[in-house]
């Protein structure tokens, strides 16, 4: 997940400021969803609605990040890292909340983590036929010895469930497994996730302890290639991390191994937040972004070097990362979106009047949009970006329509 700690405290410490002017005048929630029923969105007369879908075919429309979350409250096998169950740590308390919030599963003890998807189906029900919402595993923190350490794991959702849900409710899920590469059993792991349908492998280096680049993972990414399964990797900074010292594990430079073994590898979020060092300078720091960039102009990865685009709209996101991705219609064949659902639906993460003032959006899709997050978040994170334009470019059809890229393995 892209966790927004300390990123989403001084947000809203801004937000609860200027919100709270602007709800004397117009009465609208500003810090908590007031989780609307997802059925209320009138989809035969919404002319919003309608532009989302022109040249689109929602059968296509898969987005490939949507988290699978709880707080550990059933048997399902999900655990929640102490943090973000203790008031000693309010930060991440409170990060918990809003996710809960975000996700309208917090109803009730003992039911939030099945309100959790019960809710997720429900939302993606209300999107038109097809729509299918990818739900991603997430695997233990592992030590260098691939033993599981659950005391440094932010959070875990076990293959088992995410697949159990997909198979449960095949007209709106589709998942994708986590599996540690240092594992004794991770290629086993792998060869069986495959074999019961998981659509991609998701890992973030910085929580879970991977370096990408090395060598260990050599097994791994040539079972990868050989099942032509896209591997879903976190780059860029990452608020979850285990340490100072495994933020570099996010560095987009380290994928040249992946990539150079063949591996189809999606970079979530496009890496649009943080710095790297830059290895082909020595001594020098780059964005991250800038990194990720420099990989795609590479001609030898054109074939299976991707970018989700997801988390892109969020606040801790500069909008000329936007406007680039916008900008560069020679990418988006190889950009995928995704949501990172539930964050979408937490209402200080994205300024959809900053986007505004950026020329980003028209100012007269905005009540729509707000109406929408309230009712279904993850069919507002789709118009969202099919509503985002840049000196007359929009996002191609393709960007959206993910099911070929997802579906082949
Ligand atoms: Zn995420």
């Amino acid at each position: 997940m892209n966790q927004p700690t300390p990123t989403l405290l001084r947000f809203l410490k801004g937000a609860v400021g200027a919100a709270a002017a602007a709800f004397a005048h117009m009465k609208r929630p500003f810090l908590f969803n007031p989780c609307l029923d997802p059925a209320m969105v009138n989809l035969q007369q919404n002319p919003l609605l309608e532009r989302v879908w022109q040249g689109l075919d929602p059968a296509k429309v898969w987005d490939c990040h949507v988290h699978l979350a709880g707080i550990g409250d059933s048997d399902h096998g999900l655990y929640v890292g102490h943090k973000f169950q203790s008031l000693r740590h309010p930060v991440f308390y409170s990060q918990r909340l809003f996710y809960m919030n975000a996700a309208c599963a917090a109803n009730g003890p003992g039911t939030v983590d099945d309100n959790y998807a019960q809710r997720l189906r429900r939302i993606a029900i209300n999107i038109p036929g097809g729509f299918k919402a990818m739900l991603l595993a997430f695997d233990w923190y592992h030590d260098d010895q691939g033993r599981e350490i659950p005391e440094l794991s932010t959070f875990y959702v076990p293959d088992s469930y995410a697949r159990q849900l997909a198979e449960k409710y095949p007209e709106v899920f589709e998942w994708v497994a986590s599996i540690h590469p240092y594992r004794p059993d991770a290629v086993d792991r792998l060869e069986a996730a495959a074999a019961q349908g998981a659509r991609a492998i998701k890992w973030l280096p910085a929580a879970q302890n991977i370096d990408p680049a090395s060598s260990r993972c050599d097994g791994f990414f040539a079972a990868l290639a050989r099942l032509k399964l896209p591997l879903i990797i976190h780059c860029g900074k990452e608020e979850a991390a285990q340490g100072e010292n495994l933020l570099p594990l996010g560095n987009p430079l380290r994928l040249r191994r992946a990539l150079d073994a063949g591996v189809r590898v999606v970079v979530a979020h496009c890496a649009s937040t943080g710095d790297d060092e830059d290895f082909d300078k020595p001594g020098t720091r780059q964005t991250s972004f800038a990194l990720f960039a420099r990989l795609m102009e590479r001609q030898e990865w054109k074939e299976n070097l991707f970018g989700d685009i997801s988390a892109i709209v969020f606040r801790n996101r500069k909008p000329e990362i936007i406007k680039t991705l916008l900008d560069r219609h020679d990418w988006h064949g190889r950009l995928l979106n995704g949501s990172d659902y539930p964050l979408p639906g937490i209402l200080p993460l994205i300024s959809l009047s900053r986007l505004v003032r950026h020329g980003l959006l028209a100012k007269e899709a905005l009540a729509d949009l707000r109406t929408l997050r309230q009712c279904n978040a993850l069919y507002f994170d789709l118009a969202l970006k099919r509503s985002l334009g840049w000196r007359g470019k929009t996002f191609s059809p393709q960007v959206f329509e993910t099911r070929a890229f997802f579906g082949t393995a």
